[in-house]
């Protein structure tokens, strides 16, 4: 199982809607988009996120907890992306969040006044975020059982999912291979010290790298992930990560 949360680089007309921003993974609108701004940031969840999330719950077998599973994926991409997205609005550049069938995706003007090391700051805050959801978790659930509250089963289910999630997800996410975090602090790490061939060296990581996880997602028996994985590997291998747009 696997959701990608790039953060994407681009020049970026910000006028436009964010399928518009970016040339990878792009999902036109639907009747069934959902918009909604949160701390100033327009947020737009394409139907197919719900579908893909609840095809990676629906393992559990029971519908309560998968519906449980696709609020707790929904709320921890969310908090990842506002992550970034707060990040950039920080630095003082406008942002927008999209969560499609892939994850979520921010999208923001990083091209003015930016810099490697701001870059890698943006793309740390996601992964950043969730562990810090993640401790806040850990550090209620602690409090709640050690003050002996009776817990509905359906919350214990999703304190279980939100800790499983903001694990794997951020983890998945440091990974050194574009589009990833992982990828785009490497990418800017080799930028701030201006290490030569930095460019060959991101994309040889991300294709070995990209290559390997899909070969243990295939060993695994993930199909979701070994298609992703292939595809990024492949993608990686043809340059269409390279764009270094700041
Ligand atoms: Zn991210």
């Amino acid at each position: 199982m696997l959701f990608l949360s790039p953060f994407f680089d681009d020049k970026l007309d910000h006028t436009a809607r964010p399928e518009k921003r970016t040339r990878m993974f792009s999902f036109a609108p639907t009747p069934f988009d959902l918009y909604f701004v949160l701390f100033g940031i327009p947020v737009r969840v394409n139907p197919m996120f719900w579908l893909m999330a609840a095809a990676l719950g629906w393992s559990s077998g029971d519908i309560p907890s998968t519906v449980i599973w696709v609020w707790c994926v929904f709320f921890s991409v969310l908090i990842h992306e506002l992550g970034h997205a707060l990040t950039a609005e920080w630095f003082g550049w406008r942002s927008s969040i999209l969560l499609y069938f892939g994850g979520g995706l921010a999208f923001s003007e990083r091209y003015v006044n930016n810099t490697p090391g701001r870059s890698v700051f943006m793309s740390l805050m996601g992964p950043m975020a969730q562990f810090i959801l993640l401790g806040l978790v850990i550090a209620v659930s602690m409090g709640l059982s050690l003050a002996e509250v009776e817990l509905h089963p359906y919350v214990r289910t999703a304190i279980g999912y939100l800790i499983i999630i903001n694990i794997f997800w951020p983890v998945l996410n440091l990974l050194p291979i574009l589009p990833l975090d992982g990828g785009r602090i490497l990418q800017g790490t080799l930028d701030v010290f201006r290490i030569r061939n930095r460019t060959t060296i991101v994309r040889g990581f991300s294709v070995i790298l990209g290559a390997a996880v899909a070969a243990w997602c295939f060993s695994m028996g993930q199909p979701f992930g070994t298609i992703m994985f292939g595809l990024i590997a492949w993608q990686n291998a043809s340059g269409a990560f390279d764009s270094r747009a700041y």
